[in-house]
């Protein structure tokens, strides 16, 4: 049986843990409902076969519904049970503009438009079915996060060459036969068993990762049309989605975990082979902060040699623009995957950071009011 680390305890004696993060703080004690079970009780007006122009008319809709909704069951206008679902709902629209986008697929920045419902494969390699690689209760994540249901799907949309986890990430598909190599094969339906079964061994939330969870919007939001229990949804991710994606991720995740690792482009490239990665990660942090909940934990990985031209701006930008956000600032970097293999041809992050990194990484925060302490 799971037992309670101290840390993650005392942790919500922090006020301004608490007030930062009050929401989840409540619907982990019960107090609050989940936002994708009240998107479930609103309906929607139109014929879901409607063409995807009218479908994100009617989503821009309710997405201001959704907005007094959850305002009126916060202030305890209704009764604090869960709203009766309704067919079809908000959430049903959001699966039928999910499978619409497949087709073409845009749930990330790199715009693949591959007909995934047909076959077709774009850069991530994940087609139409989910490949989930494991599903535990996770007891290293954050303080304000464990134990944390996680659910890992193969496949991601990025390339960095220092992945960790790049035996799910990257190499989880023969890239000639197409065969699985890590993973298997699971139904929205199965996922929502495995999300129950978490639920029921003591998860404060269900934590969609990976690789990357991007590529797998369409099942995860269709499980979450057979899941029923109230808990946090949490979207653990490098947040290369796409203003769509994001749209309708918004009134269904209840925290966020977003990656921000660099403020060069340039540098991102050439290690992660990602295009405009700082004005879309910005970007999409922002709308999480600004219209999704709000509740976010940013994880800033420090890099070799990086203080100046990455951990610096990010922390700046995070001050400015995310005040609500909390900051993990990690400094578990290891050189792994190409970098190991090709040492000497990223030599600049062929090693760990030093402790005077780490140092000045968290001066900076602590310098910029940034609270990082409780989740780092
Ligand atoms: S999720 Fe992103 S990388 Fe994968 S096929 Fe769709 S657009 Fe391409």
């Amino acid at each position: 049986m799971w037992r309670t680390r101290p840390d993650s305890v005392s942790v919500w004696k922090i006020p301004e843990v608490v007030s930062r993060l009050n929401r989840y703080y409540q619907l982990i004690k019960e107090e609050k409902i989940a936002r994708y079970l009240l998107a479930k009780g609103i309906s929607t007006d139109i014929k879901l076969n409607s063409d995807l122009s009218t479908l994100w008319q009617e989503h821009e809709r309710l997405t201001q519904e959704f907005s007094s909704f959850i305002t009126e069951y916060d202030q305890g206008v209704h009764s604090n049970k869960v709203p009766a679902s309704v067919k079809p709902s908000f959430l049903d629209l959001k699966i039928k503009i999910a499978n619409e986008m497949l087709k073409e697929c845009c749930f990330c920045e790199r715009k693949c438009q591959k007909n995934r419902e047909t076959g077709e494969l774009g850069v991530c390699k994940v087609g139409k079915d989910a490949i989930v690689s494991s599903a535990f209760l996770h007891t290293g994540e954050e303080t304000v996060l464990r134990p944390s249901g996680t659910i890992f799907f193969s496949g991601c949309t990025f390339k960095c060459v220092f992945c960790q986890n790049h035996s799910i990430s990257q190499e989880w598909r023969d890239t000639k036969s197409g065969e699985i190599l890590d993973g298997v094969d699971r139904t929205p339906q199965q996922i929502a068993l495995i999300a129950g079964a978490l639920a029921r061994e003591g998860a404060r939330n269900i934590n969609w990762v990976g690789g990357d969870p991007t590529s797998n919007l369409h099942v995860i939001l269709y499980s979450l049309h057979d899941f029923k229990v109230n808990i946090c949804q949490l979207w653990n991710s490098n947040m290369y989605l796409s203003i769509e994606g994001m749209k309708l991720l918004l009134e269904v995740m209840d925290f966020w975990l977003p990656d921000l690792k660099y403020a060069d482009n340039h540098f991102a490239q050439r290690m992660s082979k990602i295009p405009n990665y700082w004005e879309v990660i910005t970007r999409n942090i922002k709308m999480a902060h600004d219209q999704g909940s709000g509740e976010i934990v940013i994880r800033h990985l420090v890099m070799p040699g990086r203080i100046e031209a990455d951990t610096y701006p990010i922390l700046e930008w995070c001050a400015k623009n995310v005040p609500k956000a909390l900051v993990n600032i990690m400094g578990q970097y290891r050189p792994m995957h190409q970098v190991r293999r090709h040492s000497d041809k990223f030599n600049e992050i062929n090693r760990g950071i030093t402790f005077e990194e780490l140092t000045l990484a968290r001066d900076k925060a602590e310098e910029l009011g940034i609270l990082w302490k409780p989740v780092s």
